[in-house]
């Protein structure tokens, strides 16, 4: 029973409940990534599932949406869920729920979202927002489309260590990219500021700490479902006292 709940006991994948490891090993993280201590590389498969692929991320996603949403309750309503640039693994999972209204959209039409204002209740975005130069305009895509008690999961490879956001329009090149955000993808590389990026573009932020959940979540000793240690989960919902701003405030 003990050995059970120390680190490193047999580990699973929550979504395909196949065998998987913890790995730690950063070296796999290009060097940007680790000197400006990224946690979490996004889409870098640091510890994927052997079995079905699934990053930690997916892995991490799949449990908030289990166990703090009503997304894989089947007494729930329907709910309309938004998939940006979707992670196949998550997404199938969320396919397979016939009350879910699953829609999945690229990266590149994310600035505009040929969906009705207020008409989604959950946004999975990962790892996508540091890869649209009009970060502005993804922000306030999500924004319009979700219901005023709508949740929008925003992961991102997140610096703890720039006080600000590198952002540098002049690197043009995959190398320079790499070099300056870690991925040629990616057009900045997120500091501290993240959350208060996401608060100017009209969104409630609240940081889940995975680790404080319980067995839900594997535990923070145990690590159950091999996520990375330390990673944040970033929960935006459509901030109310902005709206009631703009609702009052004078046409433009
Ligand atoms: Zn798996």
């Amino acid at each position: 029973m003990l050995k059970e709940l120390l680190p490193g006991a047999h580990t699973i994948c929550p979504i395909c409940n196949g065998e998987c490891y913890p790995t730690g090993d950063r070296s796999v993280l290009p060097r940007r990534l680790r000197d400006v201590k990224v946690l979490s590389p996004g889409r870098i498969p640091l510890n994927p599932c052997p079995s079905c692929g699934a990053t930690d991320d997916e892995r991490l996603i799949y449990l908030y949406l289990l166990h703090r949403t009503r997304a894989f309750e089947p007494t729930a309503p329907p709910l309309t869920v938004l998939h940006v640039e979707p992670e196949p693994r998550l997404h199938e999972a969320l396919r397979r729920v016939s009350r879910l209204s699953t829609q999945s959209v690229p990266a590149s039409q994310l600035v505009s979202l040929d969906i009705a204002e207020q008409s989604v209740d959950i946004v999975l975005c990962n790892d996508v927002l540091d890869r649209i130069r009009d970060e502005k305009a993804a922000l306030r895509s999500i924004r319009r489309v979700l219901r005023p008690d709508g949740l929008a999961l925003l992961q991102s490879a997140i610096s703890s260590t720039l006080p600000a956001t590198h952002e540098d329009a002049h690197l043009t090149t995959d190398t320079e990219r790499l070099k300056a955000f870690g991925s040629p993808l990616r057009v900045r590389l997120y500091g501290v500021d993240y959350a208060q990026r996401l608060e100017q573009a009209g969104f409630a932020v609240e940081r889940f700490r995975w680790w404080r959940g319980g067995r839900r979540f594997g535990g923070a000793l145990r690590n159950r479902y091999a996520l990375v240690r330390g990673e944040l989960l970033y929960l935006a919902r459509p901030s109310a006292s902005r709206l009631i701003d703009e609702k009052f405030s004078p046409a433009p």
